[in-house]
């Protein structure tokens, strides 16, 4: 039995009681199941609260039949990375940066994924020869500056896989940077091994960027996975996505954000939920989304605030979304309290 179906067979085992459908129900969820990949790993299962119908961690990766709606809006590819993609695995949306896409794989499958069509359990990686073309792409690129490992979940792969891969782009003099997106260190906390740590410490400027959408996440087990990264001098980030029914209300917001500075782990995006296909019921609007962050900053600490961010539909790349505090004319500005002042004119 792979590792992966160990996995999903225990979280059969672990599915939250009062989530437990009735027989059209099951029949339904099993056509979810057939076109979206679902996997819960022991860690998630564990997150669960079997008695709340409404709990955030069980709405984040168990299936619902409301993904099998399909709004003319949404797209198969959201946020438009085949666009930009000039070799397998590599996309190349803005000059100085681009994402290597090593695995398709994840270790669980989050229901308003943006990248819901393309992974799966079964769907691969790079194989060998692909990967070493896309090497070669970012090494004949000088312009390349940063290398976002994304996927996929990266930290699926070996300790040894990883080792080599940091290796080779680390021997690329003009990649300065490299950055690797993971949901690991919360859903299997133990893959966070001194190997694992090891493998991902190089010369280079390395960034572990945590996806996390709920402070019930940061669990015991995953604190210390995130201090071992932590510890061993890779600093982390946090992107999470703002989700109805999971964060969207400021204390929920709140919680997150200072739980994962509290993790020594610094909030670097909020997305505004993209038009993944099925998606619906996790939208909130983009107003909804501003008076959200304006009350945040009005409640926690500087450290705690992330950047709100909408990527463009169509593959135009990621643009922050307010709220403003400045007036058109740059005339008044807003505290954050809600007061305003005047600002003089120069
Ligand atoms: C999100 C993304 C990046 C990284 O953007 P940052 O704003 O630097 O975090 C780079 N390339 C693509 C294609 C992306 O979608």
């Amino acid at each position: 039995m792979t590792a992966a179906k160990a996995m999903r067979r225990h979280a059969a085992d672990n599915l939250p009681r009062a989530s437990v459908p009735n027989r059209d129900q099951l029949t339904a969820l099993q056509d979810v199941a057939a076109r979206y990949a679902v996997a819960i790993t022991p860690a998630v299962a564990d997150m669960m609260n079997p008695n709340d119908p409404q709990d955030p961690i069980a709405r984040q990766f168990l299936p619902d039949m409301r993904e099998l709606e399909h709004l003319p809006q949404e797209h198969a590819d959201p946020i438009g990375d085949d666009a930009h993609s000039p070799v397998e695995g590599v996309v190349h949306r803005y000059p100085d940066r681009v994402l290597l896409k090593l695995v398709n794989a994840c270790a669980v499958y989050c229901r308003f994924c943006f990248r819901r069509e393309m992974v799966g359990p079964g769907r691969g990686g790079l194989s060998p020869r692909a990967l070493s073309a896309a090497l070669d792409y970012i090494a004949k690129t000088p312009q390349i500056w940063e290398v976002i490992l994304t996927g996929g979940d990266p930290l699926v792969l070996s300790p040894r896989r990883l080792k080599d891969v940091m290796a080779r782009l680390t021997a690329i003099e003009h990649v300065k940077a490299i950055r690797v997106h993971t949901r690991v260190p919360t859903v299997a906390p133990q893959r966070i091994t001194p190997a694992l740590v090891k493998a991902l410490r190089t010369d280079k400027a390395t960034f572990v960027v945590l996806h996390a959408n709920h402070a019930r996440e940061l669990t015991k087990a995953a604190r210390a996975a995130c201090a071992r990264l932590v510890d061993a001098g890779i600093p982390m980030l946090s992107q999470s996505v703002l989700l109805r029914g999971v964060n969207d209300d400021a204390g929920t917001l709140g919680e997150l954000m200072r739980t994962l500075v509290e993790c020594r782990i610094k909030p670097y995006y909020l997305h505004h939920a993209d038009l993944a296909p099925g998606t619906a019921h996790f939208r909130t609007s983009m107003t909804e989304g501003q008076a959200l962050m304006r009350e945040l900053h009005g409640r926690v600490s500087g450290l705690c605030q992330p950047t709100y961010v909408l990527d463009i539909p169509g593959g135009y790349g990621k643009s922050p979304v307010g709220p403003t505090y400045l007036n058109a004319d740059g005339s008044e500005i807003e505290d954050f309290t809600g007061r305003r002042h005047a600002y003089p004119p120069l």
